[in-house]
């Protein structure tokens, strides 16, 4: 049977304007880094894409390198959007971003304009796309001038191939030079993709601030630590089926500290008195500030999407509760 979207997929989920442009942005969103590659299960990964659809969310983010092996993430959702999306393509919004290794030689890396248009060329390909809706630089590039890695993300744009330009991993000073060399050359910024979540606060020091004052957008990745910021590794167990225990996701078993579990520990007690689970605690904990746009979340199975857009039920802090979380971070 034809995949149908649910017909009540837009009653509960909130979106939130990207920046001050004319783009919404569910407040959760998901990312296809792990859990969509070759490796991985396709039927997983598709139940887990419908499902979110299915709740409202209307904006799933890839880039060229997403795997392993790195282009099998965009691949996989090619594969979902002819099988089940793509008469709901008006309804979707599909980045990429280009910037870290794809393939040998000195074009396939880093902030180019050959790199960066002969990437996106590829990941339309590989996604069966004819325009993503937001293309990312994905890291800065100490080599390339930036008016070159904006002048093709400017040029990416123009031509059709992107709707809205983005950049990734840019700290403040450099967010606001790249924001103003595109917004002089008539293709504004319209989002910022850094991380952020209870463990790695960086952004809190300026970008948010800034990316506020600039009017632009704001997507924050890992807002559950890679998975530390739920319940998978309460009491330092690693389970099997777990990022930290795969063996081939980003998340090192070191990364599991004891005093990373300690403060995990407690935060989930908090969550509990909340009346939600820790994972849901730390999404809305990263949505609290207006200036983030939307949670950038990744999932291995329908449950966790279900769970973590479920965290929207309950978006409120208390001074208290906030002040409580402080008090574990620090201890
Ligand atoms: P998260 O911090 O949300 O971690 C997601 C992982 O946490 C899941 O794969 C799952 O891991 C676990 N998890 C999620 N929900 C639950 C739950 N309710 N209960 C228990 N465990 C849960 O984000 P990611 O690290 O996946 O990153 C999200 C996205 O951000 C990426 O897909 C990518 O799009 C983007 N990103 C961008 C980067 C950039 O440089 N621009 C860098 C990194 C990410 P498990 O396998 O253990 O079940």
């Amino acid at each position: 049977m034809p995949y149908q979207a649910a017909s009540d997929r837009y009653d509960s989920m909130v979106y939130r304007r990207c920046g001050r442009s004319g783009l919404l942005l569910p407040a959760i969103s998901l990312g296809l880094w792990h859990n969509f590659g070759d490796v991985d299960t396709f039927e997983n990964g598709r139940a887990t894409v419908r499902r979110a659809f299915d709740l409202g969310i209307t904006h799933f983010d890839l880039a060229n390198n997403y795997g392993p092996p790195p282009g099998s993430a965009e691949e996989s959702l090619g594969r979902i959007l002819a099988a089940d999306l793509r008469p709901y393509r008006d309804e979707l919004i599909i980045s990429s971003k280009a910037g870290y290794t794809m393939w040998p030689g000195p074009y396939g890396d880093w902030g180019s304009r050959k790199y960066l248009v002969a990437s996106c060329d590829q990941s339309l390909k590989r996604m069966g796309l004819e325009y993503v809706d937001i293309f990312y630089h994905h890291r800065p590039d100490p080599e390339t001038p930036l008016e070159e890695s904006m002048g093709a993300l400017d040029y990416i744009v123009r031509s059709g191939r992107a709707l809205y330009a983005g950049i990734s991993n840019y700290p403040a000073e450099l967010a606001v030079e790249a924001i103003n060399i595109l917004r002089n050359l008539g293709t504004p910024c319209v989002i910022e993709q850094p991380s952020y979540n209870m463990f790695n606060r960086w952004v809190e020091e300026r970008l948010l601030s800034t990316l506020e004052a600039e009017g632009v957008g704001c997507i924050v990745f890992t807002p559950l630590a890679q998975g530390l910021l739920t319940d998978r590794y309460l009491g330092g167990q690693i389970p099997a089926d777990s990022r930290a225990g795969r063996g081939h996701g980003a998340l090192r078993r070191s990364a599991i500290t004891e005093d990373k579990v300690a403060k995990v520990e407690r935060l989930n007690e908090l969550a509990q008195e909340r009346g939600q689970s820790l994972a849901q605690m730390a999404i809305a904990w990263v949505l609290r500030n207006p200036a983030v746009t939307s949670a950038l979340i990744g999932a291995s199975r329908v449950a966790q999407i279900e769970e973590n857009v479920a965290a929207l039920q309950k978006l409120s802090f208390t001074a208290d509760e906030l002040a409580c979380i402080e008090q574990i971070l620090a201890g």
